[in-house]
């Protein structure tokens, strides 16, 4: 069963991902990005509007392929920051392996 965490997006402020709520999943960073064989970062924005903290673990390692190149954040037409967002998805993700929440 999927867990939904409606607290998601104001726990990943500490992480310094505090953005993704601007987001209205246009797809435009997902077309720009190199990694173009997902719908990457897109999903994970709208992982985050909806609390999918379980989908963000189960594809955590896609995060670990962004090249933090900044052409998702400089193409968003809502002045998102998708390549933020996505380094704070890792420093959650890294803290909550850490603290063996899911390993
Ligand atoms: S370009 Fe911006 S608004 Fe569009 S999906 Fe990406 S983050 Fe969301
Ligand atoms: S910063 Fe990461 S998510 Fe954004 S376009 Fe570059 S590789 Fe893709």
């Amino acid at each position: 069963m999927r867990i939904i965490n409606p607290n998601l997006e104001n726990k990943l402020k500490k992480f310094g991902s505090d953005t993704a709520h601007i987001c209205f999943n246009c797809g435009t960073c997902a077309a720009i990005c190199p990694l173009f064989e997902t719908s990457f970062p897109r999903k994970f924005m709208r992982y985050i509007q909806i609390g999918a903290e379980d989908k963000i673990m189960d594809e955590k390692l896609e995060l670990f392929k962004c090249l933090h190149c900044g052409l998702c954040t400089s193409s968003c037409p809502k002045g998102a920051d998708p390549g933020e967002v996505m380094l704070g998805l890792k420093r959650f993700v890294l803290d909550k392996l850490r603290r063996n929440q899911d390993v």
